[in-house]
């Protein structure tokens, strides 16, 4: 793999683009951002259903051309139920870094009727900055909820990153 991604052109910036969405389902954890908020549902999906770290690693994997989550960590693979998305996030950032490049900024809107994120956001921004090495001013985290969508009973994340090329040590 370190082979393709030496491939990538040399360019000193590239960007990346990731979405998700996940149902709401009783009686199992809700995690956003690495983070477990008080709510009495959780998102679906065959892992912890962390919708915000997964279009974070699709932001990351979309960054460098690589391959997406799905591809990487298949839902009918089953060591990958309940899997910790932190895992899935720390292979695209390892990926990032192979491919020679660091994080310089990323920003991200979650759509969801509820939960409020408002009070959960400098926890969240916190976790996703130590998750991804770079200070929390460079985590944007915008909450809105779905008017005129229908969704109210999902939750939606859109995700942009911007990498830079790492500087050669001399
Ligand atoms: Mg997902």
């Amino acid at each position: 793999m370190a082979k393709a991604n030496a491939k990538l052109s040399n360019v000193p910036t590239r960007i990346g683009f990731g979405w998700d969405s996940h149902a709401f389902k009783s009686g199992i954890p809700l995690l956003i951002g690495g983070v477990r908020l008080d709510y009495d549902k959780g998102l679906g999906g065959h892992s912890d259903g962390d919708v915000l770290l997964h279009a974070i690693t699709d932001a990351l994997l979309g960054g460098i051309a690589g391959p997406d989550i799905g591809t990487l960590f298949p839902p009918s693979d089953p060591q990958w139920k309940g899997a910790d998305s932190v895992v899935f996030l720390q292979e695209a950032l390892r990926r990032v870094t192979a491919a020679g490049y660091a994080i310089a900024n990323l920003d991200s809107t979650l759509i969801l009727n509820a939960p409020k994120i408002g009070p959960h956001a400098a926890e969240i921004r916190s976790r996703v900055a130590g998750l991804l090495g770079i200070p929390e001013d460079c985590i944007g985290l915008k909450a809105k909820t779905p008017e005129g969508l229908n969704t109210d009973n999902a939750a939606v994340a859109h995700v942009v990153v911007l990498l830079q090329k790492k500087k050669k040590k001399s």
